[in-house]
């Protein structure tokens, strides 16, 4: 009996006992990794965010809408994640995601510049209407480029330069040409362009048009009506400032572009009564110190007059080929004596880290300086101490997708730098950069990439868009006010798009 006993748990108990200290084994194991999860879920930039049910059902329902499209874009063999904004730009205007996100309140526009907001087909009608609107059709040479575009008073028109009306109808082909030559593609990810340089082109093409005072005003009304019709309520322009003119006045006083920029707000706000707009000053990052002194004392000049329009100070341009952050620190300090004698505040909207290099260390500066928000910060990822400080110091990167693939710092958007700092707790938003300039209106384009391709929920999607309000330059009575508009505006589209997806 003792035998066959023994025999039985030698061959059936003790496996059972180890069984069963597998299964606990195997309980424990599951449980830290289940509470690794939660720790990681806990460090992301959403992790504050409580979804109502209403926002869970709408959350789910995107989820859906997403994996269709990516079985879809699969099935059909689309290269969709190796393929460039250009290539894939119809694609995404005719998906159902496309058509739910447009509808979506984006809340605020923080990051876009003075000159890539209006679109290139557009701006094209508008201008020939003009018949003081002429067009450089030669080569390229140290004063104008071929396609460049101004506004010429009779028999003051420099050699070179024909009637746009009268070239656009004389000639087939050249509306598609001069169209091309205005946009900023990156046909596809392989191919070598020197990007800033065909960039700087664009907006030298156009920046004899921009202060010409009547396609000024033109301009930014249209630009802000694409805003608003894509549900962006507030918008942040880096602003390069230049005198405005006409042929029977001559130029105006720089005060003229703000006075004339709250009267085309005012024209906004009677069908967009919430709409607002602020103006960062804008320098370039090519220009020595003592320029940039010059600058500033313009930029404190005009805060003091409009102390409700200007919010502070960037300087812009290529990194790779400017002044370091760093190098103007004679700057800053300047602007601290300043700002002690006169109490008035310059706080500065730096683009930092526009760069995939360890070797510029312009994000280094950020968290030294009176800067709230950055700039892209791309590079900001391999400099962990930083990225510490930034997210400690309750700074915000404002993030532009579409405008780093164009530009050549992200090929593979689901690579993009953000998805690092997002889920690490830095807190960021989204933006268009210079839309009109690659080809787009709007910021519905750059939500989308975003969502598809960084694997964003609702949750994250709020946040985003909740951020741009809440790190926007809105004064404490502007922000209450604009907050409280974007809730209900998101309130009402979650209802709507939980009744449309049903
Ligand atoms: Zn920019």
């Amino acid at each position: 009996m003792m035998r066959k006993y023994l025999t039985y748990i030698l061959m059936l108990g003790f496996p059972l006992l180890g069984a069963q200290t597998k299964v606990a084994e195997k309980a424990a194991y599951q449980e830290k990794w289940t509470s690794l999860d939660t720790q990681n879920t806990a460090m992301a930039f959403d992790a504050d965010v409580k979804l109502s049910d209403a926002e869970i059902a709408l959350d789910k329902k995107l989820f859906q809408i997403r994996k269709q499209f990516l079985t879809e874009t699969e099935k059909q063999h689309i290269p969709l994640y190796s393929r460039s904004f250009n290539e894939i730009k119809p694609l995404i205007e005719s998906s159902k995601l496309f058509k739910v996100i447009q509808t979506m309140p984006k809340g605020a526009l923080l990051h876009t510049h003075s000159g890539g907001l209006a679109n290139a087909e557009w701006l094209i009608a508008a201008a020939r209407k003009y018949k003081e609107c002429y067009v450089y059709d030669q080569k390229d040479n140290d004063q104008f480029i071929f396609g460049q575009l101004g506004f010429f008073e009779n028999g003051k028109v420099p050699n070179g330069f024909v009637n746009l009306n009268q070239k656009l109808n004389s000639d087939a082909g050249f509306e598609k040409q001069l169209h091309e030559l205005l946009l900023l593609k990156r046909d596809n990810l392989c191919s070598y362009t020197d990007y800033w340089i065909e960039f700087e082109k664009r907006f030298q093409r156009i920046n004899l048009l921009l202060p010409y005072r009547p396609f000024f005003k033109e301009y930014y009304l249209k630009g802000f009506q694409d805003l608003a019709k894509d549900n962006v309520q507030h918008v942040e322009i880096r602003y390069i400032f230049d005198e405005l003119y006409d042929f029977e006045h001559g130029k105006y006083p720089l005060e003229k572009t703000i006075t004339d920029l709250q009267e085309i707000v005012k024209q906004m706000r009677q069908t967009n009564p919430q709409f607002s707009l602020k103006l960062i000053y804008s320098s370039f990052k090519f220009l020595d110190s003592e320029s940039i002194e010059k600058q500033l004392d313009i930029a404190f000049k005009l805060k003091k007059q409009f102390p409700d329009m200007i919010s502070g100070f960037d300087l812009v341009a290529d990194e790779a080929a400017g002044n370091s952050i760093n190098s103007f620190q004679k700057n800053w300090t300047k602007i601290n004596e300043i700002t002690k004698k006169s109490g008035i505040e310059m706080p500065l909207f730096l683009h930092a880290g526009e760069s995939n290099s360890v070797f510029n260390k312009n994000v280094l500066d950020i968290t030294l300086l009176n800067n709230q928000r950055i700039g892209h910060g791309l590079n900001l990822v391999y400099f962990p101490k930083s990225m510490e400080l930034i997210k400690q110091q309750n700074k915000l990167v404002e993030v532009s997708p579409i405008s780093n693939q164009i530009l050549g710092y992200v090929s593979d958007l689901r690579n993009h730098p953000a998805r690092v700092l997002l889920s690490s707790g830095v807190q960021c938003s989204i933006n268009s950069d210079d839309p009109a300039v690659y080809g787009y209106e709007g910021l519905s384009y750059d939500f989308w990439v975003a969502y598809i391709n960084w694997e964003l929920d609702v949750k994250a999607l709020k946040k985003l868009v909740f951020n741009s309000i809440n790190y926007s330059s809105l004064n404490k009575n502007e922000k209450k006010q604009a907050v409280e508009y974007l809730n209900t505006q998101w309130n009402d589209f979650v209802q709507i798009a939980n009744q449309q997806l049903n």
